[in-house]
């Protein structure tokens, strides 16, 4: 608390002198709305922005889908941040190996974590590991280019089926894209590996499986009605999975959205094809099924060649929107030769970090980050905000309230400090951490470096009609910054 202090008692001193030393961790949606707000409330504040990768945007270039170009114009607003004088983007620099959360909070008077949810939650079922079993956040990271997953090469050619497992608007994303003619795709940002293997794709069926019903489907209505708006679709959900209990009356009287999935999954049934063509992509919506096991092939050992299901029931409260599923003793399985698991993302702990581990989030009271003493007592000057601090959930914009929210607390606490107590106590901030990084000689990429990459990607889809052409190695990536 006394740095903290010293710290104020700096900035208050000097109104001209740039005193509060922030470092944004990760430049996503959170981030970046963290930093714009950052710079607006605190005149004085120097706002440094790093990344574990080369590119900046975090889940606007890496989740957002190559055919949700709309979704990803908020770019332009977080390129003007990134221009403010007063910040500066470093990326290649990873919290954990490049420098620790102990020295970042050294060097920096204030640090804000909002490096998102990098794993995925897992089922912790057998086969889980088999090949041909993917989490949807591996396979969205494969068809948009990052640069960890650009080798995952799944296998869409030996297979005609595809269980998406979870109906939240994740699963919807990757159902789709694996729908969508390649030909409608090849006009968008999606990565050329993804897009030349989507053109050879056998997959005409994708099912898409919850553990609960049609009244609890977790997507909005938007990205339902443009899945079921493919072009000549044949849409499949059972009639006796859209019956209304008292209890699903009750949830959907208690939320708009969920009535709205329902009533388009209702009208979706009823307008469906009793008559299917030959190679007519198929959507199956399947309700009340819980994963059980992963079963292996027969004819090729160590892949996937379905899922097995325990059917379920919903039990509990209906009025707090809490019907669980229950599972019923009675299984069955569906064939398929690829899995992809969209049951939510993961955040990771990083060294030094208190963490809850059953919920996957900084434990924090509005983005203020609890220690992990047992005592509910914030960590001096360490702040959350995005999935890390919520878990997994929520579009692009629900961070701009996060970060409003995490950026009040940071200034209530600046203004609750006495400014003077403690002396003044710079902190080394943007060339503390240069510094530091030079000596281990991490390549820092500037935001110039990214502009330099950006224009590449732009140069290279203009030659065949995309608005970019991804690169998608970290040798590529990082070989461009340094011309
Ligand atoms: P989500 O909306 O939370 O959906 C998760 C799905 O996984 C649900 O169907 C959930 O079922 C199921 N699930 C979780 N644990 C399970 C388990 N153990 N067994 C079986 N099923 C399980 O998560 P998401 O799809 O990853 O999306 C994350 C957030 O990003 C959401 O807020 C989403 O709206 C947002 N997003 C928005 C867009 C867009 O606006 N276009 C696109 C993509 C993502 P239960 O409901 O039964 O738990």
């Amino acid at each position: 608390m006394a740095i903290f202090g010293a710290m104020i008692a700096r900035t208050f001193s000097s109104a001209t002198v740039r005193s509060l030393r922030v470092c944004v961790v990760g430049s996503g949606p959170a981030g970046f709305y963290t930093a714009e707000k950052m710079l607006k409330a605190h005149e004085e504040a120097e706002i440094d922005i790093i990344d574990r990768l080369p590119t900046p945007f975090g889940l606007v270039r890496s989740g957002v889908a190559p055919d949700h170009p709309e979704t990803k114009i908020v770019i332009n607003q977080f390129s003007r941040v990134a221009h403010n004088e007063r910040c500066s983007f470093f990326g290649n620099v990873s919290l954990g190996s490049s420098i620790s959360l102990s020295e970042l909070r050294q060097i920096y008077h204030v640090v804000v974590l909002a490096y998102g949810a990098e794993s995925d939650r897992v089922f912790g079922i057998p086969g889980e590991e088999l090949s041909g079993v993917h989490s949807a956040r591996e396979f969205v990271w494969w068809y948009n280019g990052h640069p960890d997953f650009s080798q995952l090469a799944p296998d869409l050619k030996n297979t005609d089926t595809a269980i998406v497992l979870g109906q939240g608007n994740v699963a919807l994303d990757v159902a789709r894209i694996l729908l969508r003619s390649p030909a409608e795709l090849a006009t968008t940002d999606i990565a050329s590996h993804a897009l030349a293997a989507l053109r050879e794709s056998s997959i005409r069926k994708v099912y898409l499986v919850g553990r609960r019903g049609p009244a609890q489907a977790a997507c909005t209505a938007k990205e339902l009605r443009e899945i079921l708006a493919i072009k000549n679709l044949y849409v499949n959900i059972k009639q006796d999975h859209l019956q209304i209990t008292s209890a699903n009356e009750e949830e959907m009287k208690n939320s708009r959205i969920r009535r709205r999935v329902f009533d388009l999954l209702s009208k979706a049934s009823l307008s469906s094809q009793t008559h299917l063509s030959s190679g007519q992509p198929e959507l199956h919506f399947t309700f009340f099924r819980k994963p059980d096991k992963f079963i292996e092939s027969n004819d090729k050992s160590g892949h996937v060649a379905g899922v097995n299901f325990e059917k379920t029931t919903l039990k509990g409260s209906a009025g707090s929107g809490n019907q669980i599923a229950a599972g019923t003793g009675e299984y069955d399985d569906l064939k398929c030769g690829l899995v992809l698991k969209s049951i939510g993302y993961k955040s990771i702990p990083v060294d030094g970090l208190p963490f809850d581990h059953s919920k996957g989030v900084v434990p924090n009271i509005s983005g203020r980050v609890l220690s992990s003493s047992g005592v509910d007592q914030p960590e001096d000057g360490l702040y959350v905000c995005g999935w890390l601090k919520r878990g997994p959930t929520g579009i692009i914009a629900t961070n701009l309230y996060d970060a409003e929210e995490t950026v009040a607390s940071i200034s209530d606490d600046i203004k609750k400090k006495d400014p003077t107590s403690g002396f003044a106590s710079a902190k080394p901030g943007r060339e503390g951490l240069l510094q530091l990084l030079e000596n281990r000689k991490i390549h820092v990429v500037a935001f110039s470096d990214w502009e330099k990459i950006d224009s590449e990607e732009k140069r290279l889809g203009s030659l065949i009609g995309k608005p970019r052409e991804k690169l998608t190695s970290w040798k590529e990536l990082l070989e461009l910054t340094k011309r």
